[in-house]
């Protein structure tokens, strides 16, 4: 069925005059502004800060506090998928110490020295 759009026009004027459409007025009424509701104070989660809660889950005093947590815990779950490869024995480990840690055992670390040594003496 093809309709045109002069045959829609008229279907809705018919439709408006019997009341099937409502016609939205323009402006919307502003909504009546909500008192503000308080969640009681908390200490920021980052600076320690005593804040009034705008949430009942607030946890920080204000959005740089919450974005300096996300960025630790970032940063904090990063560390452990932290992985090196051995040049040693190709082998992937993670380091256990912060300094910085080259190959995956004592043993491949002592089998390293040794050959650099090795290789002096030539
Ligand atoms: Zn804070
Ligand atoms: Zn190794």
């Amino acid at each position: 069925m093809i309709v045109d759009a002069e045959e829609i026009r008229r279907i809705v004027e018919r439709m408006k005059k019997d009341g099937k459409v409502t016609v939205m007025p323009s402006r919307r009424a502003a909504a009546p502004e909500k008192p503000r509701a308080t969640f009681g104070s908390a200490s920021c989660r980052n600076c320690n800060v005593t804040f009034t809660k705008r949430a009942s889950t607030s946890m920080f005093c204000k959005r740089e506090c919450y974005l300096a947590d996300q960025r630790r815990e970032r940063e904090l779950a990063k560390e452990p998928m932290q992985l090196l490869v051995c040049p040693m024995c190709d082998s992937r480990f993670t380091p256990k110490t912060r300094n910085n840690q080259t190959y995956c055992s004592p043993d491949c670390n002592l089998e390293a020295h040794r050959r650099r040594n090795r290789d002096k003496k030539k």
